[in-house]
Protein backbone atom coordinates (compact mmCIF):
# COMPACT_ATOMS: atom_id res chain seq x y z
CA UNK A 1 0.00 0.00 0.00
CA UNK A 2 0.79 3.85 0.04
CA UNK A 3 2.85 5.39 2.66
CA UNK A 4 3.92 8.94 2.82
CA UNK A 5 7.70 8.00 0.97
CA UNK A 6 6.42 9.12 -1.93
CA UNK A 7 5.72 12.82 -1.19
CA UNK A 8 8.70 14.31 -2.57
CA UNK A 9 7.68 12.87 -6.01
CA UNK A 10 4.31 14.00 -5.34
CA UNK A 11 5.10 17.74 -4.91
CA UNK A 12 7.75 17.51 -7.77
CA UNK A 13 4.55 16.40 -9.99
CA UNK A 14 1.87 18.69 -8.35
CA UNK A 15 4.82 21.76 -8.76
CA UNK A 16 5.13 20.85 -12.47
CA UNK A 17 1.20 20.34 -13.69
CA UNK A 18 0.87 23.95 -11.86
CA UNK A 19 3.71 25.39 -13.54
CA UNK A 20 2.62 24.03 -16.97
CA UNK A 21 -0.95 25.39 -16.71
CA UNK A 22 0.32 28.94 -14.52
CA UNK A 23 -0.57 31.41 -17.32
CA UNK A 24 -4.06 29.66 -18.21
CA UNK A 25 -4.87 29.42 -14.31
CA UNK A 26 -4.04 33.29 -13.37
CA UNK A 27 -6.02 34.41 -16.94
CA UNK A 28 -9.11 32.69 -15.18
CA UNK A 29 -8.37 33.83 -12.01
CA UNK A 30 -7.89 37.74 -13.23
CA UNK A 31 -11.30 37.02 -15.06
CA UNK A 32 -13.13 36.52 -11.64
CA UNK A 33 -10.60 36.69 -9.10
CA UNK A 34 -7.66 38.93 -7.97
CA UNK A 35 -4.92 37.26 -10.26
CA UNK A 36 -3.07 35.23 -7.29
CA UNK A 37 -4.29 32.06 -7.04
CA UNK A 38 -1.28 30.28 -8.95
CA UNK A 39 1.05 32.33 -6.70
CA UNK A 40 -0.83 31.01 -3.63
CA UNK A 41 -0.48 27.67 -4.54
CA UNK A 42 3.10 27.94 -5.70
CA UNK A 43 4.07 29.09 -1.79
CA UNK A 44 1.98 26.29 -0.31
CA UNK A 45 3.59 23.59 -3.03
CA UNK A 46 7.16 25.27 -2.31
CA UNK A 47 7.03 25.08 1.31
CA UNK A 48 5.81 21.47 0.93
CA UNK A 49 9.18 20.56 -1.00
CA UNK A 50 11.10 22.29 1.72
CA UNK A 51 9.47 20.12 4.28
CA UNK A 52 8.99 17.14 1.61
CA UNK A 53 12.37 15.20 2.82
CA UNK A 54 10.84 14.90 6.33
CA UNK A 55 6.68 14.28 5.64
CA UNK A 56 8.51 10.89 3.72
CA UNK A 57 9.65 9.72 7.13
CA UNK A 58 6.33 9.98 8.62
CA UNK A 59 3.14 8.01 9.01
CA UNK A 60 -0.21 9.04 7.51
CA UNK A 61 -1.18 10.48 10.30
CA UNK A 62 1.49 12.84 10.94
CA UNK A 63 2.20 13.73 7.81
CA UNK A 64 -1.37 14.95 7.03
CA UNK A 65 -0.74 16.90 10.08
CA UNK A 66 2.20 18.51 9.08
CA UNK A 67 1.11 19.14 5.44
CA UNK A 68 -1.58 21.08 6.72
CA UNK A 69 0.40 22.89 8.90
CA UNK A 70 3.13 23.89 6.56
CA UNK A 71 0.15 25.37 3.94
CA UNK A 72 -1.69 27.32 6.20
CA UNK A 73 1.48 29.03 7.68
CA UNK A 74 2.53 29.43 3.78
CA UNK A 75 -0.40 30.73 1.84
CA UNK A 76 -2.23 33.87 2.61
CA UNK A 77 -5.63 33.57 0.38
CA UNK A 78 -9.09 31.56 0.63
CA UNK A 79 -7.11 28.21 -1.30
CA UNK A 80 -4.25 28.01 1.30
CA UNK A 81 -6.89 27.55 4.92
CA UNK A 82 -9.35 25.70 2.42
CA UNK A 83 -6.44 23.05 1.80
CA UNK A 84 -4.71 23.41 4.72
CA UNK A 85 -8.57 22.43 6.38
CA UNK A 86 -8.62 19.66 3.88
CA UNK A 87 -5.00 17.96 5.41
CA UNK A 88 -5.41 18.98 8.91
CA UNK A 89 -9.30 17.27 8.57
CA UNK A 90 -7.48 13.58 6.99
CA UNK A 91 -5.05 14.05 10.10
CA UNK A 92 -8.16 14.07 12.48
CA UNK A 93 -9.32 10.77 11.54
CA UNK A 94 -6.59 8.97 12.97
CA UNK A 95 -6.02 6.34 10.16
CA UNK A 96 -2.22 5.88 11.22
CA UNK A 97 -1.93 2.78 9.02
CA UNK A 98 -0.64 2.30 5.46
CA UNK A 99 -4.35 3.06 4.49
CA UNK A 100 -6.03 0.48 1.96
CA UNK A 101 -7.81 2.67 -0.63
CA UNK A 102 -11.76 2.10 0.89
CA UNK A 103 -10.02 3.51 4.18
CA UNK A 104 -8.39 6.95 2.12
CA UNK A 105 -11.52 7.17 0.25
CA UNK A 106 -14.13 7.25 3.92
CA UNK A 107 -11.59 9.59 5.47
CA UNK A 108 -11.20 12.02 2.05
CA UNK A 109 -14.82 12.75 2.08
CA UNK A 110 -14.84 13.58 5.70
CA UNK A 111 -12.18 16.08 5.24
CA UNK A 112 -14.16 17.10 1.72
CA UNK A 113 -16.85 17.76 4.46
CA UNK A 114 -14.57 19.89 6.71
CA UNK A 115 -13.72 22.04 3.80
CA UNK A 116 -17.24 22.45 3.02
CA UNK A 117 -17.94 24.08 6.16
CA UNK A 118 -14.80 25.66 6.58
CA UNK A 119 -15.56 27.99 3.28
CA UNK A 120 -19.38 27.69 3.93
CA UNK A 121 -20.20 26.53 0.63
CA UNK A 122 -20.95 23.47 -1.58
CA UNK A 123 -21.64 22.25 -4.58
CA UNK A 124 -22.44 23.86 -7.38
CA UNK A 125 -20.85 27.70 -6.15
CA UNK A 126 -18.22 27.85 -8.48
CA UNK A 127 -15.54 26.46 -6.17
CA UNK A 128 -12.82 24.01 -5.80
CA UNK A 129 -15.59 21.95 -3.60
CA UNK A 130 -17.40 21.50 -7.73
CA UNK A 131 -14.10 19.36 -8.06
CA UNK A 132 -12.87 17.74 -4.89
CA UNK A 133 -17.04 16.71 -3.74
CA UNK A 134 -17.81 15.04 -6.95
CA UNK A 135 -14.48 12.92 -6.68
CA UNK A 136 -14.54 11.76 -3.37
CA UNK A 137 -17.83 10.41 -4.23
CA UNK A 138 -16.98 8.83 -6.69
CA UNK A 139 -13.41 7.55 -5.46
CA UNK A 140 -15.76 6.64 -2.05
CA UNK A 141 -18.32 4.64 -4.72
CA UNK A 142 -15.55 3.08 -6.91
CA UNK A 143 -13.27 1.65 -3.79
CA UNK A 144 -16.43 0.59 -2.21
CA UNK A 145 -16.96 -1.46 -5.46
CA UNK A 146 -13.65 -3.18 -5.25
CA UNK A 147 -12.36 -1.28 -9.17
CA UNK A 148 -9.12 -1.63 -10.16
CA UNK A 149 -6.96 1.53 -9.16
CA UNK A 150 -6.22 2.47 -12.40
CA UNK A 151 -10.38 1.96 -13.80
CA UNK A 152 -10.60 4.40 -10.42
CA UNK A 153 -7.96 6.99 -10.99
CA UNK A 154 -9.64 7.13 -14.63
CA UNK A 155 -12.86 7.67 -13.62
CA UNK A 156 -11.56 10.48 -10.67
CA UNK A 157 -9.60 12.07 -13.63
CA UNK A 158 -13.19 12.31 -16.03
CA UNK A 159 -15.67 13.36 -13.04
CA UNK A 160 -12.45 16.33 -11.81
CA UNK A 161 -12.85 17.47 -15.89
CA UNK A 162 -16.97 17.51 -15.49
CA UNK A 163 -16.67 19.17 -12.34
CA UNK A 164 -14.15 21.62 -14.00
CA UNK A 165 -16.39 22.21 -16.83
CA UNK A 166 -19.51 22.85 -15.13
CA UNK A 167 -18.44 25.96 -13.09
CA UNK A 168 -18.15 27.91 -16.17
CA UNK A 169 -21.66 28.49 -16.75
CA UNK A 170 -22.47 28.53 -12.38
CA UNK A 171 -23.31 31.65 -10.48
CA UNK A 172 -20.30 32.49 -7.92
CA UNK A 173 -21.98 32.94 -4.52
CA UNK A 174 -18.97 32.42 -2.55
CA UNK A 175 -15.38 33.85 -2.66
CA UNK A 176 -14.17 36.85 -4.71
CA UNK A 177 -15.70 36.02 -7.77
CA UNK A 178 -19.22 36.30 -5.92
CA UNK A 179 -18.99 39.82 -6.08
CA UNK A 180 -19.13 40.05 -9.75
CA UNK A 181 -22.59 38.41 -9.39
CA UNK A 182 -23.93 37.38 -12.66
CA UNK A 183 -20.70 38.66 -14.53
CA UNK A 184 -19.26 35.64 -12.64
CA UNK A 185 -20.81 33.55 -15.53
CA UNK A 186 -18.69 32.55 -18.50
CA UNK A 187 -15.58 31.62 -16.94
CA UNK A 188 -14.70 28.40 -15.11
CA UNK A 189 -13.24 29.02 -11.52
CA UNK A 190 -9.51 29.27 -10.85
CA UNK A 191 -9.85 27.13 -7.89
CA UNK A 192 -11.85 24.20 -9.61
CA UNK A 193 -9.34 23.71 -12.50
CA UNK A 194 -6.27 23.66 -10.04
CA UNK A 195 -7.80 20.75 -7.74
CA UNK A 196 -7.96 18.96 -11.33
CA UNK A 197 -5.51 19.48 -12.78
CA UNK A 198 -3.44 18.15 -9.34
CA UNK A 199 -6.05 15.33 -8.99
CA UNK A 200 -5.09 14.47 -12.71
CA UNK A 201 -1.16 14.92 -11.55
CA UNK A 202 -1.57 12.51 -8.87
CA UNK A 203 -3.39 9.73 -10.87
CA UNK A 204 -0.75 9.97 -13.61
CA UNK A 205 1.89 9.32 -10.59
CA UNK A 206 -0.43 6.51 -9.48
CA UNK A 207 -1.06 4.56 -11.96
P1 LIG B 1 -8.26 34.44 -2.78
O1 LIG B 1 -9.63 34.30 -3.36
O2 LIG B 1 -8.27 34.74 -1.31
O3 LIG B 1 -7.39 35.37 -3.57
P2 LIG B 1 -7.12 32.14 -4.12
O4 LIG B 1 -7.06 32.96 -5.34
O5 LIG B 1 -5.85 31.40 -3.78
O6 LIG B 1 -7.59 32.97 -2.85
O7 LIG B 1 -8.24 31.02 -4.26
C1 LIG B 1 -9.46 31.32 -4.89
C2 LIG B 1 -10.24 30.03 -5.03
O8 LIG B 1 -10.66 29.56 -3.76
C3 LIG B 1 -11.50 30.20 -5.81
O9 LIG B 1 -11.23 30.06 -7.20
C4 LIG B 1 -12.41 29.10 -5.29
O10 LIG B 1 -12.23 27.89 -5.99
C5 LIG B 1 -11.90 28.89 -3.88
N1 LIG B 1 -12.80 29.45 -2.88
C6 LIG B 1 -12.94 30.75 -2.50
N2 LIG B 1 -13.84 30.88 -1.52
C7 LIG B 1 -14.30 29.63 -1.26
C8 LIG B 1 -15.24 29.08 -0.31
N3 LIG B 1 -15.90 29.85 0.56
N4 LIG B 1 -15.44 27.75 -0.33
C9 LIG B 1 -14.77 26.96 -1.19
N5 LIG B 1 -13.87 27.41 -2.08
C10 LIG B 1 -13.64 28.72 -2.13
MG1 LIG C 1 -7.13 34.94 -5.74
MG1 LIG D 1 -6.04 36.87 -2.91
Amino acid sequence: SLTPSLFPELIQALIATIDAHAEEVTELDQAIGDGDHVFNLQRGLQALREHAGEIAQLDWVAAWQKIGMTVMAAVGGASGSLYATLFIALAKQGKDKAIDLSGFSEAFLQAVEAVKQRGKADVGEKTLLDVLVPVALALRDEAAAGKPLTEILERLCAVAAEGVEATREMLATKGRASFLGERSKGHIDAGAKTAQLMIAAIAEMLQ
